[in-house]
């Protein structure tokens, strides 16, 4: 169990699925950089995120709830939680709003799976699906919580911890990600890697 203290922003899983390098220097160094991608994806959460409250006859929404999980060592917010009417039971189901379409990687479930981990502790429920709504394709695409994505969860959210307390920012590496990256001016991915490769062939010899 973590302390209030130690609590990581939930962000960085997705971060760091994303990259290890974007993650540490987002949380470690405290840089960021907006581009067009992030200004258009803040916009986007910042219309979802009104903290207001809507209701139709079996499902009532949420917006911009706050969740933590001492277990995980997390803390942050859910664009959205719907709950949904079980008999009599309110069984939250957390919707997060992407600015772009699905991705490669599992980088937007395992931040959703997380907010979903925060729900069931704070709760003490139990939580089987949510939703990601991507704002390029305005499509909704439901995600099962099964136990390979809770499994990734969970040991994204032990990497983020320990990268953060190493305190080291891994090297870069140029990839095709890279072009997405709202990091890439201060990340410099191209020049950084070849000054680390011919640092250490100049150290070798
Ligand atoms: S530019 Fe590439 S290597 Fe650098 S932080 Fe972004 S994704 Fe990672």
């Amino acid at each position: 169990m973590f302390n209030e203290d130690d609590l990581i922003q939930l962000s960085a899983l997705q971060h760091l699925v994303f990259c290890e390098r974007q993650c540490a220097l987002i949380h470690i160094e405290q840089l960021w950089s907006e581009n067009l991608f992030t200004a258009e994806g803040r916009i986007m959460h910042d219309k979802v995120d009104t903290a207001n409250k809507e209701s139709r006859r079996n499902v009532r929404i949420e917006y911009g709830v706050p969740m933590r999980s001492l277990r995980l060592g997390l803390i942050g917010k859910a664009d959205v939680v719907e709950f949904h009417k079980h008999g009599d039971m309110w069984i939250p189901f957390p919707v997060e709003y992407k600015r772009g379409k699905p991705k490669m990687d599992d980088c937007d479930k395992v931040q959703l799976c997380a907010q979903a981990i925060c729900l069931e502790e704070m709760l003490n429920i139990e939580i089987r699906e949510g939703a990601l709504f991507y704002g390029q394709t305005r499509r909704r695409e439901d995600v099962v919580f099964d136990k390979t994505l809770r499994m990734e969860t969970e040991d994204t959210a032990k990497k983020v911890h320990e990268l953060i307390e190493s305190g080291i920012t891994p090297r870069a590496e140029y990839s095709k990600k890279c072009k997405l990256c709202s990091l890439l001016n201060i990340c410099l991915p191209k020049a950084n890697s070849k000054a680390s490769s011919y640092l250490a062939k100049a150290m070798e010899e």
